[in-house]
């Protein structure tokens, strides 16, 4: 916009706006009669005019402030704000300084806000108006840029040099209204799985139409169950853990119960026979995690050791058997065998008792009769060879009663 001269220091367009302008009530503006230099040296002060950012649903109204930041001191300003009218109605523009002067009606877009003190330079920040729109209800749900703009010569101070802005445009974000999550629930609530199997929870959040309805998924225990950001949960090792669902405003929360169950793990033991000192065993299942028996591969009929042992038999023994024929000297020895095992047992045969076995007939020799054959007096070698056998005899006699002592015995 050109610029011209007037009498007093004034921005040409507040000028040239003057010929049909509103002023609004004007209260006092801060102000600052010492002229400043414009430009900002850095972002951090630089000198800004801002827009704001809003959302707001199709229909609704909505007020975005325009705001000055770092100003360097200004006597005359003219800003244009344009929009999308499509989406966007101007209903209402309030003055935050007081004195701004408007010359046009709502419905002009780019809509013009004029200000001008004529002498001083007025160093105010803060918000200089705000404006209201109404959304379209058939608005598209996006953002719509509010730009704000000036052109050269539309910001000056007293001395008419001109004052440089950035200009931040806002934007209003058009969005449906946001419904509040009031709950969330989980299901299943609990449920039980073996190791690897997962299971896909499913959360509810009330009411339907909540704006976000997105939950966030975490378990107590990874070791035990795992759970991804869809609701699925992996059961890892033996134990239980809580899977619990969170709202994403975070107020809301809802757990599931998994309990990772014990899997027997059942190997076959093969049938053991007894043997005559050894216990043996049935066949059955056994699981290979925790010991547990079982009859059948499929862990039905449970089974406890007493059920599963075969006792070990004791040993067939056969009869006695002299190995070595006690005498009046030494000790005999005799044997027995078990039929199953062959182990053998032995025992000694105590001495025979002299003369228990000699018969007394057995040696007439004294009163030999004279047939004086001197070959007839034989030495004592003439021992009749079954007396020893008779001695034996009757030490086996003996051992058996005496076994069968002990059999008596152990019956007991
Ligand atoms: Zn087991
Ligand atoms: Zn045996």
């Amino acid at each position: 916009m050109k610029k011209i001269k007037l009498g007093v220091a004034a921005c040409a367009a507040v000028i040239l706006a003057l010929s049909n302008v509103t002023i609004m009530t004007s209260a006092a503006v801060d102000s600052d009669a010492m002229p400043k230099a414009a430009v900002a040296s850095s972002k951090s002060d630089a000198s800004q005019i801002i827009v704001d950012t809003k959302t707001a649903a199709p229909g609704e109204d909505v007020t975005v402030a325009l705001s000055l930041k770092n100003n360097p001191g200004i006597t005359g300003m003219v800003l244009r704000i344009s929009y999308d009218s499509t989406a966007l109605k101007l209903k209402l523009v309030e003055d935050k300084w007081s004195n701004l002067m408007y010359s046009q009606t709502l419905d002009v877009n780019p809509y013009k806000i004029m200000w001008f003190d004529g002498l001083n330079n007025v160093k105010t920040n803060g918000e200089v108006c705000n404006f209201t729109f109404t959304v379209n209800e058939n608005a598209a749900l996006k953002d719509y840029d509010i730009e704000v703009s000036y052109s050269e010569g539309d910001i000056c101070d007293n001395l008419e040099q001109d004052v440089h802005f950035d200009m931040v445009s806002g934007k209003i974000t058009v969005k449906n209204p946001t419904v509040d999550v009031t709950g969330v629930t989980l299901t299943p609530a609990k449920k039980e799985l073996k190791i690897g199997e997962t299971v896909t929870l499913t959360s509810k959040i009330t009411p339907d139409n909540a704006t976000d309805k997105k939950v966030t998924y975490k378990s107590s225990n990874e070791k035990i169950a795992t759970v991804d950001a869809n609701g699925k949960v992996t059961a890892i090792a033996e134990g239980s853990a809580d899977i619990t669902a969170t709202t994403a405003d975070g107020k809301y929360t809802a757990t599931s119960k998994i309990t990772v169950v014990h899997v027997h793990n059942l190997v076959k033991v093969a049938k053991k026979d007894a043997t005559c000192t050894e216990n043996g065993n049935i066949e059955y299942y056994k699981c290979e995690k925790d010991g547990a028996m079982f009859a059948d591969a499929e862990g039905k009929k449970a089974l406890t050791e007493s059920d599963i042992v075969i006792k070990a038999v004791a040993h067939k023994f056969g009869d006695w058997n002299i190995t070595l024929a006690a005498t009046e000297t030494a000790e005999g020895v005799e044997e027995r065998v078990c039929g199953d095992c062959g182990k053998k047992e032995t025992r000694s045969i105590p001495k025979l008792n002299p003369g228990d076995d000699k018969p007394t007939t057995d040696n007439p020799g004294g009163d030999k009769p004279a047939t004086d054959n001197p070959g007839d007096d034989k030495p004592a070698t003439d021992d009749n060879p079954g007396t020893g056998s008779s001695a034996s005899l009757s030490a086996a006699l003996g051992a058996l009663a005496l076994g069968a002592a002990v059999v008596m015995k152990k019956k007991k």
